[in-house]
Formats: C-alpha cells, sequence, structure tokens
C-alpha cells in the first residue's frame, strides 16, 4: 500500500510563499502528472513531498502516517531527477547498489535486486559498463535503477526524460508506462510535454502560480478544461 494525501500544503521560501494551500489524494497504484508553467511550484513540491523541503504548513501523510517529520530515507519513496549524475568512476552494477550498500544491506541481497531491477529495466548486458559507455537512455535507465533496487512504494519523478532527445523520448515514455504496470507502484511525474502526459497519466494536475488550476483523467481534461488556462496547457482547441 502507497498512498499519499496533502492536506493545506504551503511552502515559504524566506518572505515568498510559493505553494498556496495544496490538497491532492493520490491512491495505490495511481499515475499522476504534474503539469505546468515554469515556476509554478511542482518541483518544490516534489521535494516537500520527498522531504527534501520542509513543508511551511499543512499535512503530508503517506499510507495514512505523518510524514511532515520523518526524514527522506524513511518516507518509502525514491526520487529520479532530470539530471541524474552516475558516479562515473562505478560500474552501472556498482551505481544502482549504492544505496544499499551504505545502508549495509546483506551483499546475496544487494545482487539479487540489482539483477531483478536490470531485468525490468532492460541493461542486464550493460551491469559491468561505467557511465562513460553508455547512452542518454541507457545513463536515464540506470538513474531509474538506482531508484528501484530499494524497493520504493512511490516513486516521484521530475522532468527525468527532458533531457533526451525526442526519439529517445518517445521510447523512454513506453518504458516508463511498462514499468509502472510491472511494478504496481505509486509515481508522481513532472513533465513539459503534453504528449507525455497524456499518455501516461491516469490524472493530470494542473499548476498555476502554486495552486492547483484543475485536475482529472486526461481525457476529461482534453474535453472539458475549467478555463482557457487548462486548454491552452492540454492542447485542447477551446
Ligand atoms: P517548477 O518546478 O514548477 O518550475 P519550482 O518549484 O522550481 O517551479 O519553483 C517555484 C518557485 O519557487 C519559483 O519562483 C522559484 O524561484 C522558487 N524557488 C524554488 N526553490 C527555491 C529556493 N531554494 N529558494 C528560493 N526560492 C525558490
Ligand atoms: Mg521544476
Amino acid at each position: 500500500m502507497s498512498t499519499l494525501s496533502l492536506r493545506a500544503i504551503k511552502k515559504q521560501f524566506e518572505r515568498t510563499e510559493v505553494l498556496h494551500g495544496i490538497d491532492l489524494e493520490v491512491a495505490q497504484g495511481e499515475f499522476v502528472v504534474f503539469v505546468g508553467p515554469s515556476g509554478c511550484g511542482k518541483s518544490t513540491l516534489l521535494r516537500c513531498i520527498a522531504g527534501l523541503e520542509e513543508i511551511s504548513s499543512g499535512e503530508l501523510l503517506i499510507d495514512g502516517q505523518a510524514m511532515n517529520d520523518v526524514p527522506p530515507a524513511e518516507r518509502g519513496l525514491a526520487m529520479v531527477f532530470q539530471s541524474y549524475a552516475l558516479y562515473p568512476h562505478m560500474t552501472v552494477a556498482e551505481n544502482m547498489s549504492f544505496g544499499l550498500r551504505l545502508a549495509n544491506t546483506p551483499k546475496a541481497e544487494i545482487e539479487r535486486a540489482v539483477a531483478a531491477a536490470a531485468e525490468v529495466l532492460r541493461i542486464t548486458p550493460l551491469l559491468q559498463r561505467y557511465p562513460a559507455q553508455l547512452s542518454g537512455g541507457q545513463r536515464q535507465r540506470v538513474a531509474i535503477g538506482r531508484a528501484i533496487v530499494r524497493r520504493p512504494g512511490i516513486f516521484l519523478f521530475d522532468e527525468p526524460l527532458s533531457n533526451l532527445d525526442a526519439a529517445l523520448r518517445t521510447e523512454m515514455r513506453v518504458e516508463m508506462a511498462r514499468l509502472h504496470a510491472t511494478l504496481g507502484a505509486t509515481i508522481i511525474y513532472v513533465t513539459h510535454d503534453q504528449a507525455e502526459a497524456m499518455t501516461l497519466a491516469n490524472r493530470i494536475v494542473v499548476f498555476n502560480g502554486g495552486r492547483i488550476e484543475q485536475s482529472g483523467p486526461p481525457l476529461a481534461l482534453y474535453r472539458r478544461p475549467a478555463n482557457l488556462f487548462v486548454a491552452g496547457f492540454l492542447g485542447s482547441p477551446k
């Protein structure tokens, strides 16, 4: 079980409030996509959920448990960023197992976890290579692999494909959908790519200036945007 509840989440940096009270319920296994203009607070909200930023007010619950004061490593989630720095001096397998080794996970268990994640991501033949010997798409898979090995119930993706070229992005989009189906995990995914949002999401949440403008299944938003802003974002002719 991995559900998320956001209740009146506000975030301030110095005296500037950038999230003005976000309410959102995410169900187990749901693929929720955040869209909205640059600077509207998508990354900040993900970082608050991950525990990389402190929430100024409001409540965050995972599986019904209050998370506001729980350290990132104990929240049962993993975050994958747009720029996914791999350790250049470590092999793919070592990059993927780094977190588990830090946590003193038994060696046999680490090997099993890395092998299973590599299979899901189809990078088994690459495990002994170094990052410099990989393509952009392969590196991105390794970055996702690092998140998967810890078997989190919730994945947070912040524009994970935006550094890839168009062809690779399309290919990885299919991989993301497959990954979601295979892992059965709850996913929150930020993108500025409309096609990515429309094809991946069970639900799209449209942000504007630190608020949720509208949220719903892709087709519902496309057919019945609440206003011109949402229509503009989803490419509807309204
Ligand atoms: P998005 O991901 O939607 O592009 P962000 O969450 O990155 O937006 O940023 C939301 C707002 O918060 C922006 O105005 C940004 O300048 C501000 N902001 C983000 N991080 C910080 C920070 N560490 N300190 C001060 N302001 C920040
Ligand atoms: Mg961002």
